[in-house]
């Protein structure tokens, strides 16, 4: 009923085989902390999470405060993890929902102390720990210095229940900024007090999905995937499956003769006749208007179409001269496999020049998210 225009396919089995495979891949002792934030890589908060309870994560982390909430009015009852700092402003919000914040100063350990004191709950946190991201948490080489303040500042008040960083070259292929990092970070937790009694052991996790994928997660207490559960291949021996396809309809169908133009700009011209198609998604729903120029495609009946001119925000010409007996309502696959023929979500990434991630946020509200979980 929806499928009468453009729509994203999500394939929730698929997700949760990738979960199962990063589980494979860091071990048992590891939990699960899946990285679903902007509404889970835009293919839907409520229902990402749902599907992924079965491979029994430890918690969920998103950005904002904003997202969490929207994780506990979906139902989920255990640890929400804050990622990005937030604003002293926030802090009434994150308490009243029972959020993790993830906290990258002194002053706020202290705000969010003065909030639990004023609320009477035992607040949790983590403490980031920069150790080269350069965008949030506390400088690793000083960890003698803010750990005490850490721990003072949340004493009788709040829960100290983790530390972690965030590696920023775990996707590429020399393993040697990553060991910096991590050597880093060990050295900062091991110039940290230590747990007060009565405490509890403070969880460690550094591992995105690259780090999970391709170097095993370290050995950490919990591991932070996010492209890899939803199909974004991060380099190493495992591929995902891909969760998400993009679909349209062909909506207008005609013979062209030599010297047509297509699209703003006419930058496409006919040198023979030929069969053009429109479909009905643009930049307007998310597909990069770079493909147009940058050799990208829809596969129509199984048949390979290239993507002709510029793409418009709300249509999309291609040649289907090779594609027999191709019609109007007849479904293209913009990302997905039709038959034989795929188009990956990273083949569609690299065209574009950017990354996967980029696209699968980017696809808009205006494509329905249609899910199947075979
Ligand atoms: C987004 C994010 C992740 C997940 O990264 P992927 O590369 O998508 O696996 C992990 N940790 C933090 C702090 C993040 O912000």
């Amino acid at each position: 009923m929806y499928r009468s225009r453009a729509w994203v396919e999500v394939h929730l089995d698929r997700l949760r085989d990738n979960a199962r495979e990063v589980q494979n891949s860091v071990g048992r002792a590891s939990g699960i902390l899946p990285m679903v934030k902007a509404n889970a890589y835009g293919l839907g908060l409520e229902v990402v999470t749902r599907a992924l309870l079965p491979v029994d994560p430890w918690g969920f982390g998103v950005a904002t405060v904003s997202e969490a909430v929207a994780l506990r009015n979906g139902g989920w009852t255990g640890p929400a993890l804050v990622f990005s700092p937030v604003t002293p402003d926030d802090l009434a919000r994150a308490a009243a929902a029972d959020l993790t914040l993830c906290l990258s100063s002194v002053d706020m350990v202290e705000r969010w102390a003065a909030m639990a004191a004023s609320t009477g709950q035992k607040l949790r946190f983590h403490i980031e720990i920069d150790t080269g991201m350069g965008r949030a948490g506390l400088p690793a080489e000083e960890a003698g210095e803010w750990g005490a303040a850490v721990q003072h500042a949340a004493a009788g008040k709040l829960v100290w229940e983790g530390c972690f960083t965030h590696f920023h070259s775990a996707d590429e292929p020399d393993p040697a900024p990553t060991d910096l990092q991590w050597s880093r970070f060990n050295d900062a937790l091991a110039a940290l007090p230590a747990v007060a009694p009565g405490e509890p052991e403070r969880l460690i996790h550094v591992a995105n999905s690259a780090a999970c994928m391709r170097r095993g997660g370290f050995h950490c207490d919990l591991v932070r995937p996010g492209i890899f559960l939803y199909g974004g291949y991060v380099g190493g021996a495992v591929e995902p499956f891909p969760v998400a396809e993009v679909h349209a309809r062909l909506v207008h169908v005609r013979e062209v003769q030599a010297g047509a133009t297509a699209g703003y700009g006419a930058t496409y011209t006919a040198q023979n006749g030929q069969r053009w198609g429109t479909l009905a998604i643009g930049y307007g729903d998310g597909l990069p208007r770079a493909l147009g120029a940058a050799g990208g495609a829809a596969l129509v009946r199984g048949h390979v179409a290239p993507i002709i001119g510029r793409i418009s925000m709300d249509m999309t010409t291609i040649d289907l001269t090779d594609v027999p007996n191709a019609n109007v309502g007849d479904i293209a696959t913009l990302i997905g496999r039709d038959g034989d023929a795929e188009i990956l979500l990273d083949e569609v990434a690299r065209q574009a020049g950017t990354i996967s991630y980029e696209i699968l946020t980017g696809l808009s509200p205006r494509l329905p998210r249609i899910y199947r979980d075979d």
